[in-house]
């Protein structure tokens, strides 16, 4: 294995590229997520093949410090043995039964415990899911056609709520949404993130046929972009104002910035909340919930259908249940000081190196927007103003020197509660060459994407 201190990594990784080489002849862009092949960077996608507390090891043998934590997910690290435990003592236990099983229960209770607003809960198996099936039963509760989001906000990929998306649709600077039909891109509305007034505006005009708001309780898929303060509860004011619904998405803030995820920091009582990542522990599992007389209205007592053979799966149920019961006060504390030191190193070593930048924060989730002035960036226009280019040299820069950053400039950083000191360090110590590479950095350093036309890739 390579020194990490003494000898960076080179950019070529050979078998991570023999892999993805492999991969583009059975999978589109070899990948099974769009960010995953890095196509706003360049260069060759690592494929993992081990992870262990902070670090992940490639197929190349290569080691890093993880600050993606598979996006969120891996609040406690990678194969925490309590979790592992209790996924493989399940699968013992039969893996799926499509049939009630007590632990779902448990789950239910668990984020029943954790969200005061939230009475019921009906879980699902991804985030994306979680989202649209929210969506469904707004609609079907209020028989109003129209959902309202913002702009740079991503959940999932739901037909409807694609439209200027953050997340991978940012990052590849997609056009909107082909595949997705003139009828249901007309029944969303997308305003600028923020903007209390455009709120306003279509409520005014177009309130009595609006569902729901839907909106990332604290976006995350623009680069971390926090609501202003009150931003929420003008939400949930303006939504109740005209009967519509209001449904928070915490996938990514959920259970990972606070216990209660977001709702800890700025407890706004929406209809509908949805929920992913951290509960399901490293495995597919989501969920959606909220008040109960609105929950009931759902199949089998209501009328609004929503359904899946693997929902609920008793494997996928143990790892998240067993991840939220060991995310205790310790967990979120060690989170916050990990993100405190590394927000802090990172921007100080751009200030050292003249990089103007702003690290901006959501509980322990942030991220870095090379914007040229500093500005606050509160909006999807806001983030796409930023250089992105020098996010390209800093994150390779990071990647050579054994930190895996997100391989895109319009993602969160995630830490776990397993980042020790030891890992601490390895990327304070990497954080002032890779600043003097984002300095450095030009417009015309296009990507350099392995086995890709580098003049297909944007970012
Ligand atoms: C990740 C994410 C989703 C989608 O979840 P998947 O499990 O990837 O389908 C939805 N909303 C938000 C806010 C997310 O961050």
């Amino acid at each position: 294995m390579t020194s990490l201190d003494s000898s960076p990594y080179p950019y070529e990784a050979p078998v991570s590229a023999e892999l993805f080489a492999r991969g583009l002849q059975v999978t589109p862009g070899g990948v099974n997520s769009p960010v995953r092949a890095f196509r706003a960077v360049g260069g060759t996608p690592r494929f993992m093949a081990q992870g262990q507390g902070p670090w992940l090891t490639d197929a190349d043998g290569r080691r890093y410090v993880d600050l993606v934590a598979s996006w969120g997910p891996l609040i406690l690290g990678h194969a925490h043995p309590e979790v592992v435990e209790a996924i493989t003592a399940a699968a013992r236990r039969g893996t799926s039964f499509g049939a009630p099983t007590e632990g779902e229960l448990d789950l239910a209770d668990e984020i029943i415990a954790r969200m005061p607003p939230v009475e019921r809960v009906r879980l699902v198996n991804s985030g994306t899911e979680a989202v649209l099936s929210a969506v469904r039963l707004a609609r079907g509760a209020t028989g109003r056609p129209l959902v309202v989001k913002f702009a740079g906000c991503y959940h999932g990929h739901v037909d409807a709520l694609l439209a200027s998306a953050g997340s991978g649709v940012a990052t590849l600077g997609l056009p909107d949404t082909p595949g997705v039909t003139t009828g249901a891109a007309a029944d969303t509305v997308v305003l600028p993130y923020n903007d209390v007034a455009a709120v306003e505006a279509v409520f005014a005009a177009r309130g009595a046929d609006i569902a729901c708001v839907v909106s990332e309780a604290a976006p995350g898929n623009m680069g971390v972009v926090p609501p202003l303060s009150g931003f929420n509860a003008e939400l949930r004011r303006i939504t109740a104002a005209h009967g519509a619904l209001l449904v928070l998405d915490e996938v990514m803030t959920g259970f990972r910035v606070t216990r209660s995820g977001w709702y800890g920091l700025d407890p706004v009582d929406a209809d509908l909340f949805t929920f992913g990542k951290v509960m399901g522990g490293g495995l597919p599992a989501a969920a959606f919930g909220g008040r109960a007389d609105l929950m009931d209205q759902l199949a089998p007592i209501g009328p609004v259908y929503q359904a899946g053979t693997l929902s609920g799966n008793p494997v996928a149920v143990a790892a998240g249940l067993t991840t939220l019961r060991l995310c205790t006060d310790e967990v979120y504390a060690r989170c916050d000081e990990v993100a405190v030191t590394l927000r802090g190193a990172a921007s100080a070593a751009l200030f050292a190196a003249g990089v103007s930048h702003r690290v901006q924060q959501a509980g322990s989730m942030f991220s870095v927007f090379f914007v040229p002035d500093e500005r606050q960036v509160r909006d999807f226009d806001d983030a796409r103003s930023q250089e992105a280019f020098r996010y390209t040299a800093f994150f390779h820069a990071m990647l050579g020197r054994g930190v895996y950053l997100p391989p895109s400039a319009f993602e969160s950083w995630f830490v776990s509660a397993a980042l020790d000191d030891a890992a601490v360090e390895h990327v304070l110590d990497a954080l002032p060459a890779a600043a003097r590479a984002a300095a450095a950095a030009t417009p015309d350093d296009a990507p350099r994407a392995t086995g890709q036309d580098p003049s297909e890739v944007s970012s």
